[in-house]
């Protein structure tokens, strides 16, 4: 099972989790757009089970009812995303990870959040909200 590493922007932080993702898409969604800075966030989904902190201490902060994104105090990298609908799962931003772990992006979500002047290129699925 590969280790995937990953740290925040200033180094504060280090992560670990084992890959590969068991999903990963692009989310668009009004929370995403403005924890991120972004108009587009990618999501890898893997076991929270086998994710650790290797260094530092991620500052957790509920986001939306059910909801926990994990965030460096420090310099502000918006890393990891929790849903109390799916326990047993941590999203991560694939911007964060160390190497391009070349994820198989499946799909488009919350796309009726999304900027008007982003054009989405590719013919993934594209859903207004999450997965059904
Ligand atoms: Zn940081
Ligand atoms: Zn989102």
């Amino acid at each position: 099972m590969a280790t995937v590493s990953g740290h925040c922007y200033c180094g504060a932080i280090e992560f670990e989790v084992d890959g590969p993702e068991k999903f990963a898409c692009f989310c668009y969604c009004e929370s995403c757009q403005r924890a991120a800075g972004a108009p587009v966030v990618a999501w890898a989904t893997y076991e929270r089970s086998s994710f650790n902190v290797v260094l530092g201490e991620i500052h957790w902060h509920s986001s939306s009812a059910g909801v926990t994104r994990g965030v460096c105090a420090q310099c502000g990298s918006s890393m990891t995303y929790e849903n109390k609908d799916r326990p047993g799962d941590i999203d991560l931003s694939l911007n964060c990870l160390d190497e391009p772990t070349a994820p198989v992006l499946r799909a488009h979500i919350w796309t009726e959040d999304k900027q008007p002047w982003f054009q989405i290129g590719d013919d993934l699925p594209v859903h207004k909200k999450t997965v059904e």
